[in-house]
């Protein structure tokens, strides 16, 4: 009996509901109503169905693994507007209509297996190539921040690879996790491909992701989310790479178009919330166009705090941890609406960011807040500019931003910051292809150096020799 989409959507809610979905539900959530393809109740099922899985892959024609992500492209599209409500309803962060075009990027620009290369040297002595093979299983860990769209990017660059997937879900967002990986598998399985390319265990945890980490049927490792992650990851022996935190300056000079950039910097920084981890985390700016700066950041919905309401934020957004300032999880990827009426302030929809002035080591200001708060640092000219931004990027070498029309000064703040990203005159999520050229992830390796990752960042090298023939030059 063939079923339709929204009977589909139907089934998956009332799955959903009898999951639990959000982070306070309880310990033990009832077991699904539904089964979820590819979705184990323990590590070693979840690896061994996924290497079964990965032996299919391997000598699958290329033809066939664009099959099936064709599928994946084409279920991520009916599907984006339900798995974004769900993201956000789970987790409680980010913005409807912003996941859905990250839903939409990710289905219509994540490179395929077009993304890989050969390399070839032919002579009298032979044929020799690299061609670039699977790893095999790979163990994928997720943020809670853009959990849907992580796993369905690196489902179709893994596979493209020739890779299966083990991933390791964040618990406060497994549901809608679980919901895209089964979404992936069906994909694959109606197309005639199979099922548990991609898995995961029921309920994350720690514990589980160690084990995963160490078990010898994983070949290699990739983790997007923050410093601790990416820190496990490689220190786990195996081939790791980890996408780890950022917190993005832009950098304004006197020479820019600053109502463009006023209208840009906003634009990246309240996109989903300011939940990516490339968004305009804080503004520096050369005195001499910070008045002009802040005044058009305010005709882009800005709401523009006092000290007393900047010290109300300090205190609601950031909580204290063993004496540091750590980001309040219950604060991350509200809208600035919310945030501003947590401290008593009430505005419209119409406010999309909240703008202050402080030092440099202003809490609000040094911290990745992932939030539409958007401190704002004067300096004298561009070279305390320089050097104020490359220390509030705090060497994650993650993302930076400048407006400018002096291509000298471009260029001396992209070798000084040495960022993967350094988008120039664009909101940040033109990095993405978003209002940009190229292609789009969201697993960005910046402390392991593989940048924006892609399919071909899933392979290994092989080099493939025949001697003294198939030279025909
Ligand atoms: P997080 O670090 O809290 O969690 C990320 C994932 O790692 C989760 O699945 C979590 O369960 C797991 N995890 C965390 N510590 C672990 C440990 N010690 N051992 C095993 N697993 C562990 O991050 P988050 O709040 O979900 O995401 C936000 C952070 O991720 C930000 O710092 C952001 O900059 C970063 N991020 C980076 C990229 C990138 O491409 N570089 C993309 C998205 C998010």
């Amino acid at each position: 009996m063939a079923i339709n989409e929204q009977e589909i959507q139907e089934i998956v809610r009332s799955v959903l509901k009898g999951m639990g979905t959000t982070a306070a539900a309880p310990a033990a959530p009832k077991a699904p109503e539904k089964k979820l393809l590819g979705i184990f109740e323990t590590a070693d099922e979840a690896i061994a169905a996924a290497k079964a899985a990965q032996k299919e892959i391997q000598p699958m024609p290329l033809e066939f693994r664009e099959k099936i992500i064709a599928n994946i492209r084409k279920k991520t599209l009916e599907n984006a507007k339900l798995l974004s409500e769900l993201a956000v309803e789970e987790t409680g962060m980010g913005n409807v209509g912003h996941k859905i075009i990250k839903h939409q990027l990710v289905a219509e620009k994540t490179p395929g297996t077009e993304d890989l290369k050969t390399i070839a040297w032919s002579g009298d002595r032979g044929l020799t190539l690299t061609e670039m093979g699977p790893w095999g299983v790979i163990g994928a860990v997720c943020p809670s921040t853009n959990p849907t769209c992580t796993v369905i990017c690196n489902s179709i660059g893994m596979l493209a690879a020739g890779n299966a997937v083990v991933f390791m879900p964040h618990p406060s967002a497994k549901n809608c996790s679980n919901l895209a990986i089964d979404m992936v598998n069906r994909a694959s399985v109606e197309v005639g491909g199979p099922e548990n390319i991609v898995t995961a265990v029921a309920e994350p945890t720690m514990d589980v992701s160690n084990y995963i980490f160490k078990h010898k049927d994983v070949d290699m490792l990739c983790a997007t989310g923050g410093p601790g992650v990416v820190t496990a990851v490689l220190s786990s022996g195996k081939r790791a790479m980890g996408a780890g935190a950022g917190n993005p300056p832009v950098l304004v000079d006197e020479t820019a178009n600053i109502p463009k950039a006023a209208q840009d910097i906003i634009n990246g920084c309240t996109f989903d919330n300011n939940l990516p981890c490339i968004a305009e985390k804080e503004v520096v700016v050369v005195d001499t166009v910070a008045d002009e700066l802040i005044y058009h950041m305010e005709q882009n919905g800005c709401y523009h705090a006092s000290p007393e309401e900047v010290q109300k934020l300090v205190d609601t957004v950031l909580d204290d941890k063993n004496g540091k300032k750590v980001i309040s999880r219950k604060c991350v990827g509200r809208s600035a609406k919310v945030l501003l009426g947590k401290i008593g302030v009430t505005v419209g929809d119409e406010v999309r960011c909240i703008i202050f002035e402080g030092e440099k080591t202003h809490p609000l200001i040094w911290t990745e807040l992932m939030m539409p708060i958007l401190g704002i640092v004067r300096v004298k000219n561009v070279d305390e500019g320089i050097a104020v931004a490359v220390e509030l990027e705090h060497g994650n070498r993650h993302s930076a931003h400048m407006h400018s029309t002096n291509i000298n000064n471009l260029t001396r703040f992209g070798k000084a910051i040495d960022t993967a990203i350094f988008v120039k005159n664009a909101p940040s999520y033109a990095a993405l292809g978003f209002g940009g050229e190229g292609y789009p992830t969201f697993t960005i390796c910046s402390r392991t150096g593989e940048g924006l990752t892609s399919a071909k960042s899933f392979t290994k090298a092989r080099r493939c020799v025949m001697g003294d023939a198939l030279c025909i030059r």
